[in-house]
């Protein structure tokens, strides 16, 4: 996610007109680095299954006193800046939560939630930072909770359904009419939504980063969670849009307007579900007109609509 940020205009207290240059990249802005341990595996721990790095499952955890030794264990961390990776959102919004290999392909990319961090109760400021800020990072995407995994991505999935799909949805039927049900239903989906959305904003927070000899105003989040629920704020707010794969039925946020299909993995390139959906209606076509197969025929071995096949000719 590297848009450049436009400086912002600022009266001082001269009353004159003053430029700020905010940072170049808006990656900049945003100073988390979290550790991972890919591959992360499912563990029964005390009967309570766990997502968990693949190199703490045979070690015991009791003996995992402290932080060094879990950290150890778990094997080397890459590190990755939830807030940068363009495609956290859509990858989230296709998790399959029934689907445990699902939900480990995500975490090997990005990690767990970030929802075992153990800072031993609240610190006083003025303690020593080892003691708050290093214990904080060092657990994060170590292990943590299946289930709470699970309710996590629920939570995201059903906002992102909410904001991209229903509330849309609604406002389209209620324009130009004086449904108050149907408004009332509107408004309520608006603001639940939008409450559970500020709830999850809260484990963003603002902060300077000294990076390079700068000071830079910034945010940060030691979640992922934190990552996800501003990139959502961001889509909301930057009035972004979620639209299912013509091919695959995946959610995706379009990068140009007519966009039909998941985007290619790397810019420039053809999408990999629009090629494989052009063979298919070519192939399709072929069997029509080469073979003498009717176009219901077709559609139901593809299983495609017949509607859509016969608008291929
Ligand atoms: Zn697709």
């Amino acid at each position: 996610m590297k848009r450049v940020k436009p400086a912002k205009h600022v009266y001082g207290e001269d009353l004159k007109k003053k430029i700020i240059h905010p940072p170049n990249e808006e990656d900049e802005l945003f100073f988390s680095k979290l550790p991972i341990y890919p591959p992360y595996q499912i563990y029964e721990y005390k009967g309570n299954p766990l997502i968990m790095a693949t190199g703490l499952i045979h070690a015991s955890l009791e003996e995992m006193t402290t932080v060094e030794k879990l950290q150890s264990k778990a094997g080397v961390a890459s590190h990755i800046n939830p807030f940068s990776e363009e495609n956290l959102l859509e990858d989230l919004a296709n998790v399959n939560i029934k689907d445990e290999q699902t939900i480990l392909d995500f975490c090997n990319k990005y990690g767990l939630f970030g929802f075992n961090i153990d800072t031993g109760g609240p610190k006083s400021l003025t303690s020593p930072p080892e003691e708050v800020e290093i214990k904080e990072k060092a657990f994060v995407n170590l292990y943590e909770e299946l289930e709470g995994f699970k309710n996590h991505t629920r939570v995201l999935q059903e906002l992102i359904r909410n904001f991209f799909i229903e509330i849309p949805k609604v406002q389209k039927e209620v324009r130009g009419k004086e449904d108050f049900k149907k408004i009332n239903e509107l408004n309520e989906l608006r603001r639940g939504s939008s409450r559970l959305l500020n709830r999850g904003l809260k484990l963003v927070s603002p902060g300077l980063n000294f990076d390079n000899g700068k000071l830079l105003p910034s945010f940060t989040s030691t979640t992922m969670l934190g990552a996800a629920f501003y990139q959502l704020y961001e889509a909301i707010t930057q009035e972004k849009q979620f639209r299912r794969c013509l091919h695959c039925n995946s959610l995706f946020i379009p990068r140009t307007p007519n966009a039909k299909f998941c985007p290619p993995l790397h810019f420039g390139k053809h999408s990999s579900c629009q090629n494989s959906y052009n063979q298919m209606k070519s192939r399709a076509r072929k069997a029509v007109k080469e073979k003498g197969r009717t176009v219901e025929d077709v559609a139901q071995s593809i299983g495609r609509p017949a509607k859509e096949v016969r608008g291929w000719f």
